[in-house]
């Protein structure tokens, strides 16, 4: 079954449109399509970005210590 989604605001890298990309899914295929000029581009092989939230509220800052 395939599922397609416009994704909003998203803009296509060959033509420039706005709002013409297609997130498809089929089964385990993932790819993104512009409806405008028919770019497709696999998403397989691309890991989708996980911005983690940080946990426990505040979160800890990160300290570098130099090792002098
Ligand atoms: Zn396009």
């Amino acid at each position: 079954m395939i599922k397609r989604r416009f994704i909003a605001g998203a803009t296509c890298p060959e033509c420039g449109a706005v709002d013409k990309i297609v997130r498809v899914e089929d089964g385990n295929a993932l790819w993104m399509e512009c409806v405008a000029c028919d770019m497709r581009k696999d998403l397989d092989a691309e890991p989708a970005p996980a911005p983690a939230p940080p946990e426990g509220g505040g979160g800890n800052p990160v300290v570098w210590k130099s090792g002098k």
